[in-house]
């Protein structure tokens, strides 16, 4: 159903041999979420051709869906073109005669604007190609299933445990209509477990090239969310729901390959478990931009509610073979070594999150970074002398602290690039702004009688 080649011709035919009436030409805004229009048949050559015209005030929109306090991109911001890529055509089954593109922010004389985050991501993966490699990548979300309840609120669907057979049970009908909703879309889900918290789950889907990776983890949230709905449960990929639970995580998987794509070169083929002099530096890479790394990849006030010690979500900068612990994992032995990026959260920007790995790996890569040694333990069960005695650092403790270091990271902010960066920081700032001046209710739970 997906046709990965890469012309507008193409697409038109396969929106014609499709039968396909409702065309969504979707863009992915700097708080990752998906924006569209659909276009009727009529419309179909000129969106293919042409774009699709959008304002480029909505770039400044944060989750609230107010404009950013000290927004640059205002109602006289004119507009921009959202350019269909053809490479992710996939019909939406579940909706009739539909099929979407995700596309390409264009300036509207159809130029390369270099605040399009998915843009971003094609330039970081051709600067790594110039070095000699390129990348395989899969997106690894957890979520959770919740019923809306009378209070206003919601519950998990169920309180079957971790991995079990049960939790499988309990939501058959939604994990059926999900894989084959996937598959009919073209992606092939790998595997999908009852995750640790109740109603919770995790997904996997196959790798692939970084682009067509984002393409699929799009296709598997939007398809979670909308056969949720049709359950009458609502899907959350929030990172920490609820504190007394597990977070959603959105496990980074990478491993680096030739630039022609047909050779891992991840692991070492010295031995069964260690990483091959390129796969350690670009690890190192990573490693080294930790700080930068998690302002993109948990950008939001949550974010940091579920990067803590002991929760088998990290929260500081060690690495580990199979350690869960860790902000970086090598899962696995022989050629299923690769590294697993487990501190982002589902409040990323994909494309931006996946830009910023590629370069931090690149720069391991064109420095020789050498990683530190793993370490194998769990930190949340250490004493504060014992991690002080293995020099173990800490990821940012708060969103400010992530952005500041992103917005000074010369590698990271470059991938990013100037004017995606400028907006990416203005809408977050603007969340921080606006969580910072609310009233929580613990804040009412703890004082109101005491002080
Ligand atoms: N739920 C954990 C987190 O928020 C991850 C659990 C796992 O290892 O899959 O990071
Ligand atoms: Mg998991």
């Amino acid at each position: 159903m997906t046709d990965r080649s890469a012309d507008s011709t193409t697409l038109l035919s396969r929106l014609r041999t499709d039968g396909i009436e409702h065309f969504w030409v979707i863009y992915h805004d700097y708080g990752g979420r998906p924006q569209a229009k659909t276009l009727p048949p009529e419309s179909f050559d000129s969106a293919a051709n042409s774009g699709v015209v959008f304002a480029m005030a909505n770039l400044n929109m944060a989750a609230d869906d107010h404009q950013s306090l000290g927004a640059t991109l205002l109602a006289d911001a004119g507009d921009f073109l959202a350019l269909p890529d053809p490479r992710s055509y996939a019909v939406l089954p579940r909706y009739p005669r539909t099929a979407r593109c995700h596309a390409w922010m264009r300036a509207t004389d159809g130029s390369v604007w270099d605040g399009c985050p998915r843009t971003r991501l094609d330039a970081a993966i051709a600067d790594l190609r110039d070095l000699g490699y390129s990348v395989q990548a899969a997106l690894e979300p957890e979520f959770y299933l919740l019923t809306p309840n009378e209070r206003g609120d919601y519950e998990p669907i169920n309180t079957t445990r971790m991995f079990s057979q049960a939790g499988l049970a309990a939501a058959h009908e939604f994990v059926d209509r999900v894989i084959d909703e996937l598959r009919a879309m073209g992606v092939t889900v790998a595997q999908l477990g009852k995750e640790y918290g109740p109603g919770q789950y995790e997904m996997s889907v196959r790798h692939a090239d970084p682009i067509r990776a984002v393409d699929d983890y799009f296709s598997l949230k939007e398809a979670v969310r909308d056969v949720a709905r049709e359950q009458g449960y609502v899907a959350t990929f929030m990172p920490k729901p609820y504190a007394h639970w597990s977070g959603n995580s959105l496990h980074v998987h990478l491993s680096l390959w030739d630039a022609a794509g047909e050779r891992d070169v991840t692991p070492s083929d010295q031995d069964e478990t260690s990483l091959s002099q390129e796969g350690s530096w670009f690890l190192g890479g990573i490693m080294a931009h930790l700080d930068a790394l998690t302002g993109l990849g948990s950008p939001t006030v949550n974010s940091y509610k579920r990067l803590l010690p002991g929760s088998w979500a990290p929260a500081n900068t060690y690495w580990g073979y199979g350690n869960r612990s860790g902000v970086v994992r090598i899962p696995g032995v022989g050629g299923r070594r690769h590294l697993e990026v487990r501190s982002p959260d589902n409040s990323a920007q994909p494309y931006l999150l996946l830009a910023g790995l590629l370069a931090a790996g690149a720069d391991g890569i064109r420095r020789r970074i050498e990683p530190p040694p793993p370490f194998q333990g769990d930190i949340g069960h250490l004493t504060p002398e014992e991690i002080d005695r293995y020099g173990i650092g800490e990821l940012p403790r708060s969103l400010p602290q992530a952005l500041a270091a992103l917005q000074a990271d010369e590698v990271v902010a470059g991938a990013v690039g100037e004017t995606a960066l400028k907006h990416f920081l203005t809408v977050k700032r603007h969340e921080l702004a606006t969580y910072d001046i609310h009233v929580h209710p613990w804040e009412r739970e703890t004082y109101l009688e005491i002080i």
